[in-house]
């Protein structure tokens, strides 16, 4: 089975990939989860890859988690009359709320909040941050600017307004319709694109209500200032490069690649690498060497999941970098340097808030190195979060999360070292935990007798208990 690295992989699916033949070439290339991305495609479209995507798992008896992303509030210009128009350094560029095609001095900006928000002197970036122009004077229809940089610019392209708080949910309508659609599939994550603040989060939530888990993308500065709050509110978060190198400057971006990286594991969340990763191979079956450096960066980070965007939605080579990708971190993680790394950067139960399950989750992690012939640490979970725990102590060994319920299984796709399975028997009556974790390890294949398996759990098991039980077995 290709789902064999600790470091998980998200294919986005779009028109290059979205064939059976091509799904299934993603999942035997070593693609842990689908990103369904609703900037693009229509419901039917999404409708027919996700039975697709189930109907191969079931087939191939693998578990792929699948995330729908949602488009989020992504700004954007009007229609113009010719198909570009070209703006000089220097010039005026006005924007405003006309129902009129755009031409080389002005365009529509159909946001009002936009302008409710906007102060003289104020920035806004253009076409992914290519254009910069300066706000001269400004009122609640409309706005003066002065190009600094200029460029190209045609319909539709995308505005960013770094270090502007503008007052809109991350949910559009449009999003909201698009959430519905997705929960009735029966999705495993929910992405939230352009979250500003841990407020979005919850409410997000609320409308979810425990169908689907949260995902935040890190996009915009206003999320970085509030990073520990929208961590700690999210389920999973994503380094959303593509928009974040627009709204920061770009030297910023892999520091802060690092310190969201940091205290995703902290607060034991899930954290994806995404954007750009192999861009070259979009056009090229082999990526540039700064390209594969950056994809290992990551895994020794110890980030979860490193993600391909436009490389598999609409790239001449998908299942090529799959393959790139998996090796990558296949050679990253044979080497001896990659745990010393994770052992290294594990955070004592002490730093952080120190209850019980922290303590538990810790003492786990030392016995999967102190104790000779561990082969496997076995967690048994309702909601994920003691898996989520043992996951965080990075442990060189193969997680299994067992649980009841097939939901928490899939979601386990973008988990560092963890593979779902499901099992009722131990949730019916917990004095078979030994005889039902000896069962699972050793027909599933990842211990053999005389090895020691370590088990956690929150107990009581079904009602959702914190983590609290730990425990050893020798088959
Ligand atoms: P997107 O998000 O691909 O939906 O824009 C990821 C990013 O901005 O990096
Ligand atoms: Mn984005």
């Amino acid at each position: 089975m290709p789902q064999n690295t600790r470091t998980k992989i998200i294919a986005t699916i779009g028109p290059a990939t979205a064939s059976k033949e091509k799904l299934e070439q993603l999942i035997d290339a070593g693609v842990d989860a689908f990103r369904f991305n609703f900037s693009h495609g229509t419901h039917a479209e999404h409708k027919a890859r996700f039975k697709l995507v189930r109907q191969l798992c079931k087939e191939k008896n693998v578990r792929i988690s699948i995330l729908a992303d949602m488009q989020g509030p992504k700004l954007r210009v009007g229609e113009f009359k010719e198909k570009q128009v070209l703006l000089v350094k220097g010039a005026k560029f006005v924007l405003d709320m006309k129902n009129e095609l755009g031409s080389v001095d002005r365009v529509t900006l159909p946001h009002p909040e936009i302008f409710k928000a906007l102060k003289k002197n104020d920035v806004l970036l253009l076409n992914d941050g290519n254009i910069r122009l300066r706000v001269d004077e400004c009122d609640k229809k409309h706005a003066v600017t002065t190009v600094l940089v200029g460029g190209y610019l045609s319909s539709h392209k995308g505005v960013n307004l770094p270090n502007i708080h503008l007052p809109i949910s991350a949910l559009t309508e449009k999003d909201k319709d698009d959430l519905a659609f997705a929960l009735k599939l029966g999705v495993d994550w929910v992405c939230l694109s352009f979250v500003q603040k841990a407020e979005d989060v919850r409410l997000a939530k609320k409308l979810i209500n425990g169908k689907a888990w949260i995902i935040s993308k890190l996009e915009k500065p206003s999320a970085v200032k509030e990073l520990e709050e929208i961590v700690s509110e999210s389920d999973a978060v994503m380094v959303a490069r593509g928009d974040l190198g627009v709204e920061c400057p770009l030297p910023t971006v892999p520091v802060l690649q690092k310190k969201i990286v940091s205290v995703c594991r902290r607060y034991a969340k899930p954290v994806i690498v995404a954007t750009q990763m192999l861009e070259s191979m979009i056009n090229a079956p082999t990526p540039t060497r700064a390209e594969v450096s950056d994809v290992a960066a990551a895994v020794y980070d110890g980030a979860d999941t490193v993600m391909l965007s436009a490389e598999t939605a609409v790239g001449q080579y998908p299942i090529e970098a799959v393959k790139m990708m998996h090796q990558t971190i296949q050679e990253v993680e044979k080497d001896p340097l990659f745990y010393h790394f994770m052992r290294s950067s594990r955070i004592r139960a002490e730093f952080i808030s120190s209850d019980e399950a922290d303590a538990i989750s810790c003492a786990a992690g030392d016995m999967t190195s102190e104790l000779k012939n561990v082969a496997a640490v076995i967690t048994f979970t309702t909601s994920g979060a003691t898996t989520l725990l043992t996951a965080r102590e990075r442990p060189d060994l193969p997680i299994l999360a067992v649980t009841p319920d097939e939901e928490v299984a899939n979601r386990m796709g973008i988990v560092w070292g963890v593979r779902g399975c499901v099992n009722k028997g131990v949730f019916k009556n917990f004095n078979n935990v030994e005889t039902i974790s000896r069962k699972i390890a050793l027909e599933t294949g990842i211990a053999k007798v005389g090895q020691y398996i370590v088990v956690t759990a929150g107990f009581p098991l079904l009602k959702g208990g914190k983590t609290n039980l730990l425990h050893i077995i020798k088959l």
